[in-house]
């Protein structure tokens, strides 16, 4: 099994890195690639837990913004995680979710709502990639929800009233940080309409030009008609097709290896890095 697409306490995952890959051995994954939102602060402890036989894919899942507004997670796997420009990109990210968290918080305590940005903290791990996972962490601890799913279906989803988007790199930029870093681009759950405003068809040329590699099609939050739309333009545009969990521990629902990635589509997108990055014990 190949799973190219998972969370851990870097970001808004539950599972340490160390557990993550605890976790792939005992399930007997092949491969397994850990992709923290904008961050790389995993790899080190991940490849320190490397046993046997499984392969460790370095990654990250970048948030990115169109000029529309628009929000895109992109993947970045197999880069080089020395690579100056893409770090200094990652790290605007995360300091950019500081000011957007405490502009959420302001809407919120406007309209009665009793959170606070130490409650946010009080809520996530020293040193995370701060997201709206953690926001309704410390909304349940406050008792205003019951769990994170139920803050996504209306306070926190990027349809409420309260949501506000970070300042990102936009994602035909963020595939030319990751190619130029020799990694490869995969576009994370493209159609996951549930999640808010989506791309067109028709933006993924644009993207494809700009180096894209692959798209997300198997994932939990793209529904049948979405994933067979996203196969059709993979193949008419000749990117790989990957399928993933989007693990991220007891934070979701999502099972590690729900969804993988044929093994052939994996390793014609190993081959468009730069190098074989893989790691092994
Ligand atoms: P942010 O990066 O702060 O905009 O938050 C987006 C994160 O929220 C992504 O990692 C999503 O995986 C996560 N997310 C979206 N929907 C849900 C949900 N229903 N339950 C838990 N996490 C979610
Ligand atoms: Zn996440
Ligand atoms: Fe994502
Ligand atoms: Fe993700």
């Amino acid at each position: 099994m190949i799973d190219l697409h998972t969370h851990t306490t870097v970001s808004d995952g539950t599972d340490t890195p160390t557990q993550l890959v605890n976790k792939a051995l005992a399930q007997g994954l092949e491969t397994l690639a850990i992709t923290d939102h904008d961050a790389i602060a995993g790899w080190s402890s991940a490849i320190q837990t490397l046993r046997g036989d499984l392969k460790l894919v370095l990654g990250a899942e970048i948030s990115c913004l169109t000029a529309e507004g628009i929000s895109v997670h992109m993947l970045g796997l197999l880069f080089d995680g020395a690579n100056s420009a893409l770090l200094e990109a990652l790290e605007n990210t995360r300091d950019e979710r500081l000011p957007r968290m405490r502009k959420m918080i302001e809407l919120m305590q406007a309209d009665g709502i009793d959170i606070s940005i130490s409650d946010v903290e009080a809520a996530m791990p020293v040193g995370a990639t701060m997201g709206r996972p953690h926001l309704a962490d410390a909304l349940v601890t406050k008792k205003v929800i019951k769990t994170r799913d139920e803050g996504f279906l209306e306070l926190l989803n990027n349809d409420s009233k309260y949501y506000v988007a970070h300042l990102a790199p936009t994602p035909v930029d963020a595939i030319k940080l990751i190619r130029a870093a020799g990694g490869v681009a995969v576009i994370a759950h493209p159609f996951a309409s549930m999640r808010g405003q989506i791309l067109q068809s028709s933006d993924f040329v644009d993207l494809k030009a700009a180096g894209l590699n692959g798209i997300e099609v198997n994932h939990r939050d793209q529904n049948n008609e979405e994933r067979l739309s996203l196969l059709s333009i993979a193949s008419d545009l000749d990117l790989v097709m990957t399928g993933s969990s989007d693990y991220h521990g007891t934070g979701k629902l999502n099972s590690l290896g729900e969804n993988v990635t044929d093994p052939a589509e994996w390793e014609r997108l190993e081959a468009m890095a730069d190098a074989r990055r893989v790691v092994t014990a």
